[in-house]
């Protein structure tokens, strides 16, 4: 078969640059080693972790959390099979629909292990061992990531104790005591969800903070607000072994600077350490193309691997690990092979955190900007004094917005609050738009909103808020 683009990976990265390449003309094929389509994302990553943090959320809250507004709730119980068939089912009508939009946008999917075997030809290897080649002009790796383990520790996980992400959003019983290896987003979400539903959870994390590349204002704020709901945390330390024992497993760990260690032991074992590009089986080396010092597939601005024809997009190539990075890529990508000009802000990906409160960031932290000799104005703003955080009682958290001293342009924003991954969105427009702290804080939000904080908070950097 021959085609104009054939995709390889059906992941957010994957399935967005093919349906946007039908859409501007070429005729694709996407090749898919899972069962079903969507990628990490949409089967064992961003959906499945959100209708638990939703699911668990609304229990805890029942459970705990509406006696101050007057609601009295009794007998709140956990259904744990039904959260997991919830879970399953938002999973199944997601992939169904990228399904369908292939469907939609003649899309040709096939079943298989992709392998590059040159450029313009790929080779799918089905499950039952036979293979089918494929043609096309250009080729797109979208191969996604995978768990990486501790570096330097030999750990065996086996999904059932010792689990990375994918086994943490299947656990067949809320755990009493939970060890998360890894205070980045995967360790506080599943974290998070899991406390919420009864577990003693302990994050063991490396960096002296958690959320190492966030804000350190947000990063602690952030620590304290998961402590004060339970969660228990073990930064600047060394994670030196994790075993399965009879029953549950153990965690050993020892300060960074030296000392004494420290063993833990709990049911599960959450090793959430990051993730490493994933290019096994894909015959890259032989089709002669150049992985970086990562293992990342080297691209060039306009995601062109060093051999013609071939392009590499998403997690597999350098950048933040982000669904929304890849998909954003997965378009500028086809328009790009169409002819036209794409293109990827990097300096405006927003990232957020689906904890509760949530932490939602886009842009340059203060760090950053020390580090880069940026001389900026801070513009804060507490949800405590916003009406509507009041009314609904979600005051926890703040907004940050920082601005260029000279020109007030905005350089980054920072949320910790309720609903902050919504909230960052009208950040994003206006930096893409290159907005400055005064754009903002002059336009006028409806009331009463938690949006207005970002409003206050935009005028706190430019001058003055009103209600502070
Ligand atoms: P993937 O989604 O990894 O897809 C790659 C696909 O390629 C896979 O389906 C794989 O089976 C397939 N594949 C690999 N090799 C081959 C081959 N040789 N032949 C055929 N097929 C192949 N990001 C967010 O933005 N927001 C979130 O809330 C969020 N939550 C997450 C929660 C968890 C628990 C995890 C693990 C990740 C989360 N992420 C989140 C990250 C997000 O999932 C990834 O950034 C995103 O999936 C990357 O998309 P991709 O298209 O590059 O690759």
């Amino acid at each position: 078969m021959s085609y104009d683009l054939i995709v390889i990976g059906s992941g957010p990265g994957g399935y967005v640059c093919a349906v946007k390449a039908s859409q501007l003309g070429m005729k694709v094929a996407v090749v898919e080693k899972r069962a079903t389509y969507g990628g990490t994302c949409l089967n064992v990553g961003c959906i499945p972790s959100k209708a638990l943090l939703h699911a668990s959320e609304q229990y805890a809250h029942a459970a705990h959390g509406m006696e101050s507004l007057g609601v009295k709730l009794s007998g709140v119980e956990l259904d744990h099979d039904k959260l997991l068939a919830h879970k399953d089912a938002v999973v199944k009508s997601n992939v169904e629909g990228v399904a369908f939009l292939f469907k939609k946008n003649k899309i040709d999917g096939f079943q298989g292990t992709g392998k590059v075997v040159s450029a313009g030809k790929v080779q799918v290897t089905k499950e039952d061992g036979s293979t089918e080649d494929l043609e096309a002009k250009n080729i797109v790796i979208a191969t996604g990531s995978d768990v990486a383990g501790i570096p330097g520790v030999d750990v065996a996980i086996d999904e059932e104790t010792i689990v990375s992400s994918t086994g943490a959003i299947a656990l067949k019983k809320v755990p009493e005591k939970m060890i998360v290896v890894g205070g980045g987003v995967i360790g506080l979400e599943l974290g998070s969800v899991w406390s919420r539903l009864g577990a003693k959870v302990t994050v063991v994390e490396f960096l002296d903070k958690i959320l190492g590349t966030m804000d350190g204002e947000v990063s602690k704020q952030t620590q304290k607000l998961l402590a004060k709901q339970g969660l228990d945390f073990k930064l600047s330390a060394k994670v030196t072994a994790v075993e399965k024992g009879k029953k549950g497993a153990k965690v050993t760990f020892e300060p960074v600077k030296g000392g004494d260690a420290e063993t833990l032991d709990a049911d599960i074992v959450l090793i959430s350490t990051g993730r490493k590009p994933y290019t096994e089986g894909l015959g890259l080396e032989d089709a002669g193309v150049k992985l970086d010092e990562r293992g990342r597939v080297e691209i060039d601005g306009h995601f062109k691997t060093n051999v013609e024809g071939i392009y590499a997009i998403g997690d597999v190539v350098k950048g933040p690990m982000l669904a929304h990075k890849a998909e954003d890529e997965g378009v500028a990508l086809a328009e790009i092979l169409a002819g036209q000009a794409g293109h990827v802000n990097y300096d405006v990906i927003p990232s957020v955190v689906y904890t509760q409160p949530e932490v939602a960031s886009v842009g340059k932290t203060e760090e950053e900007l020390k580090k880069d000799g940026v001389a900026y104005n801070v513009g804060k703003f507490p949800f405590m004094a916003n009406g509507r955080a009041r009314a609904m009682e979600t005051t926890d958290g703040f907004v940050k917005v920082l601005a260029d001293k000279e020109t007030d342009r905005v350089l980054g924003v920072h949320i910790v609050g309720f609903g902050a991954g919504e909230m960052i969105q009208e950040a994003s427009v206006l930096m893409e738009f290159g907005g400055s702290s005064e754009d903002l804080g002059r336009t006028c939000h409806a009331h009463p909103t938690m949006s207005e904080a970002v409003k206050e908070a935009a005028m706190a950097a430019f001058f003055k808020p009103i209600h502070m």
